[in-house]
């Protein structure tokens, strides 16, 4: 009990052992992997990296007009698992995809609030996908149509004119 005492009395003059994150920084591992990062100038959006990301923190919202992709990161559902990375074809800084290997700022201090909204994200990204599909469809059964009546026209018109001729 004395020397629990002498032990207690001691502490008090001694630094403390944790660290007050996220003030201070903690341990890093040697191969740390951080979070991801991305370059739409580089991307060829084949959506590799969203489909293999296990909890769905990479999303590209389809616009239904043009059909132009937009990327968005979840770095609070992101695992760091570096699967999109290794699933990009054009992995790397230099390219479209990659994993940084020293920490950020503490997400207890990122202004980011993506998560608020994130399931909104996915559902409008989901179906604006359908939507842009749907659409395309119809784009392309309207050209369809338009070149099967040029050419029926263009028919007849030979036709007229071989009778004429004949
Ligand atoms: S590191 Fe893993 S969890 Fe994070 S975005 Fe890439 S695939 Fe998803
Ligand atoms: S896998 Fe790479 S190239 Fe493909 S959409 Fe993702 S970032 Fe772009």
């Amino acid at each position: 009990m004395r020397s629990a005492l002498i032990e207690a009395f001691l502490n008090l003059f001694k630094k403390p052992d944790t660290k007050n994150y996220p003030f201070e920084e903690t341990y890093k591992p040697k191969d740390y992997r951080g979070l991801i990062k991305y370059n739409e100038e580089k991307c060829i959006f084949c959506l590799k990296c969203e489909d293999v990301c296990p909890p769905q923190s990479i999303i590209f919202d389809q616009n239904i007009e043009d059909g132009k992709y937009k990327y968005y990161y979840n770095s609070y559902l992101c695992i760091y698992c570096g699967e999109c990375v290794r699933a990009c074809p054009k992995p790397g800084s230099e390219g479209a995809m990659w994993q940084v290997e020293e920490s950020e700022k503490p997400m207890a201090f990122s202004e980011q609030r993506i998560n608020d909204d994130w399931f909104t994200l996915e559902e409008r990204a989901e179906s604006n996908r359908a939507k842009y599909k749907a659409i395309k469809k119809e784009r392309k059964a309207k050209e369809d149509a338009k070149k099967l009546k040029e050419k029926l026209e263009e028919q007849k018109l030979s036709e007229e004119s071989t009778v004429k001729g004949g």
